[in-house]
This record gives structure tokens, sequence and C-alpha cells, in this order.
């Protein structure tokens, strides 16, 4: 068991370092879902391109080449197969909206050759027909003849995503036209959507999961903090000290090193409640509960056993040592100077103390503290004030030296 602050006993994770874990939280579950739809866009891109590729593939260039763009091929058979073709990949094809090939003439107008839709449909155009909104995307793809995705493309036909695929002329690699190939946008969005819905969930639950462990944690840490301090005197709890203690004493039978423990107790504290009230008697426990925690040595532990009755742990300490200790404490707490309205003459309080060590031999951490308390009874029955050990026969009193001059 570690040794808390015993001053400072107050988590750093306040409410505002809560609020700036979440908004760090949302910040990366932002970045998260950015990237993510980032990422499946570039994706389904480059599956449509794969896709339009395919298409424009199995289109005989031949047949490309034998059109003129004006009405003379809407009776032509080459014409026709195309047209059908594409039909055909369109309608088994549910997002692809519409797929037409284009050229460019020597004014670098973008006219189309053909497209999917049958005349009667409102979409049609007509070979030959001058693509007037064209955006640069589509120019560049004719320049570079390398395929590209573009969009959102929105012209007469609505807004789409587009892919754009060169045909190439297979013996001087000459371009020859282009084949479109449109996908309802929504429908493009939905797809991305409904494929980045999963994966985020995951992450909100995990991002969830992680802040109340987090959460529960710190909760978790205050309590056993608040279980192990007592209230009033900010010492450690009965309960923490004396499952401390028998760590202690558990610990010197291993390694066979001495372990001391002293009590104390307030001298008259009956008294000072009957005198001067329950609050003076509470200021007076927390005035000497600060006077011992002051003179407590770094290795040290002290923690409160119930009502004005105190306990000190000195690992590895000797019994002349721990005596010398709480002679230390008996006559620190004495020179207490106790300026308060709520106990208007009252200066001084002493308290008695019982020393027992490992030394003594006991048996258990019971037997120690119950050698401890008859060395305490031992100094009460002396006239307080005082210190005295347990010995293996007697209990021994000492008057500090302060005292005895
Ligand atoms: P002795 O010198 O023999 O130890 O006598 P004493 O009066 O100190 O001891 P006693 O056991 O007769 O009285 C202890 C008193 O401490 C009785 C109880 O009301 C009081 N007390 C216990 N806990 C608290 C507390 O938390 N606050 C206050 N103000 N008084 C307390
Ligand atoms: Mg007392
Ligand atoms: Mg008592």
């Amino acid at each position: 068991m570690g040794k808390p602050n015993l001053h400072a006993i107050q988590y750093r994770f306040n409410r505002r370092s809560l609020m700036i874990l979440l908004i760090i939280m949302v910040g990366v579950g932002a970045l998260f879902t950015w990237l993510l739809v980032h990422f499946l866009d570039r994706e389904a891109k480059s599956h449509l391109l794969t896709q339009a590729s395919m298409i424009a593939h199995a289109i005989d260039s031949k047949k490309i080449k034998s059109l003129s763009a004006t009405s003379r091929d809407l009776n032509s058979p080459a014409y026709q197969s195309i047209k059908q073709q594409l039909r055909r990949v369109r309608l088994s094809h549910e997002p692809i909206r519409f797929l037409y090939l284009m050229g460019q003439n020597k004014d670098a107008e973008i006219f189309f050759y053909l497209d999917s839709q049958p005349s009667s449909s409102p979409d049609y155009v007509s070979p030959g027909f001058i693509y007037t909104e064209v955006s640069d995307d589509y120019r560049a793809v004719f320049r570079t003849q390398k395929g590209a995705v573009v969009g959102p493309v929105s012209d007469r036909w609505g807004v789409v995503m587009t892919a754009l695929v060169p045909i190439l002329d297979t013996k001087d690699q000459r371009l020859i036209a282009l084949l479109g190939m449109d996908v309802q946008v929504s429908d493009w969005y939905i797809v991305i959507l409904l494929k980045s819905l999963l994966p985020i969930i995951m992450m909100l639950s995990l991002m969830c999961v992680f802040y109340l462990w987090f959460i529960l944690t710190i909760k978790n840490k205050r309590l056993k903090e608040a279980m192990s301090v007592d209230s009033l005197t900010k010492l450690y709890s009965r309960r923490w000290i004396l499952e401390q203690a028998q760590i202690e004493f558990d610990r010197c039978g291993r390694t066979y090193g001495t372990l001391s423990a002293i009590i104390v107790d307030i001298d008259d504290f009956k008294q000072v409640n009957d005198n001067y009230g329950h609050q003076a008697g509470d200021f007076v426990l927390k005035m000497v509960s600060t006077r011992i925690k002051l003179s407590l040595r770094k290795t040290d532990f002290a923690g409160r056993l119930g009502g004005e009755e105190f306990v000190i742990l000195l690992p590895d300490t000797p019994i002349e040592n721990a005596v010398y200790v709480a002679e230390k404490h008996c006559k620190a707490i004495s020179e207490l100077s106790l300026h308060s309205s709520l106990c208007r003459g009252l200066n001084k309080v002493t308290a008695s103390f019982g020393v027992a060590s490992t030394e003594c031999g006991p048996e258990d951490l019971k037997e120690l503290l119950r050698q401890a308390d008859s060395a305490l009874y031992e100094s009460k029955h002396q006239g307080k004030n005082r210190v005295s050990s347990y010995q293996v026969d007697q209990p021994t009193s000492s008057q500090p030296e302060w005292k005895r001059a």
C-alpha cells in the first residue's frame, strides 16, 4: 500500500481537466472521422475509376473511330452497338446514372459521341452535342490522357460524381474518346456514410468506455483516499493505519527487523469538551494532530485510532529510539500554543505516550498494540504527560528530560 500525501490529498483531475480530456477526445474523434471519410472517399473513387476503365476497355475502339459525332451516326451500326453496350451496363449496375463517350474538336470544344440514354429520355444527348458546362477537370483528362474521378459536378443532368477514362488508339496511343461514367452524388455519400458508420460507432463506444473508465478510476482513487484519511485530523484513518501496521509487522517477521509503535492519548480531554465545548475539543484534536504530523519522521506513519487516541508506527526503529521520538512528540504537544476564541483560557494540553516494540516479542500486531497500550496506561498512572515503554516484565515510565530537571 502506498503512502498517500496527507498534505495534498487532491487529485489534479478536477472538472476542468476532465473537460479538457473530453475536448481532446472530441478532437481526436473528429480527426479520425475526417481521415476515415477521406480514406473511404479515395477508395470509392479508385473503385469507380477501375469500374469505368473496365467498361472503356470493353468498347471496340474501331467502332468509335468510325463515328462522326453528327446525326449521320444515328443509323450507323457502330453507334447502335456501342449505345446498346453502354445501356446494358448502365441498367445492370444500379448506381450508374449515365455512361457516355466524349470527344474534343479542333476548337477544344468537348462534344458527345453518344450516351447510354434512349432517345425518348429527357437526359438523352444527340451526337455532336457540345458540352458547354464543361469544367477544367474534363479538359485536364483530355490533355494528360490520365483517368480521373471528378465531382461533385453540377450541370443540367444533376449533381454527380464522374469517372473519366481516356480511350486510346491501340496503334498510336492517340486519344480517340473519353468515357464518362456518372454516379448520383447522394448515392455516393450514402455509400461512404454507411461504410464509415460502423468504425465511427466503434470508435465512439471505445472513447465512451475509456472516458467512463477514466472517471471511475479517479473516483475510486478519491474514495480510497477519503477512506484512508480521518476527516477531522487529516491523519490516516484507523482502518488504514491498522492495515499499514499489519504490513509492517509482517515485513518485520520476514526481515527480522524492528517495528516500534507509539500510542498517544490526550490527557484529560473530556474536561476540554466539558469546559470549553465540543468544538473546542475538535480544535484541540486538530492542533495536536498537526503537531504530530509536523514532528513525524519521513519513515513514520501516524493515524487516529479513535477519539483522542493516536498511533505512530516507526519501522526499523529500536525501542530506545522510539522512546526518544515519543518524548519529542510529548514535548512538542505540551508546548502547543492554543490561540483560539474557541478555547479561551485553555493554555496547554498534554498527552501521554505508550511505546512498545517487536523486540519485546509480541506474537502478533494485536499483542504489540496491547503492549503499547499497557505502557500508555502506565504513563497515565504515573501522572500523565509522559512516555512509558513496555518492557517484558513491566512497563517503565520515563518523564522527559526537560521535566526531570
Ligand atoms: P485521560 O487523561 O485518562 O485520557 O482522560 P480523558 O478525559 O482524555 O479520556 P476519556 O476517555 O475519559 O475521554 C475522552 C473524551 O474524548 C470523551 C469523548 O467525548 C471525547 N471525544 C472522543 N472523540 C471526540 C471527537 O471527535 N471530538 C471531540 N470534541 N471529543 C471527542
Ligand atoms: Mg485521554
Ligand atoms: Mg482515550
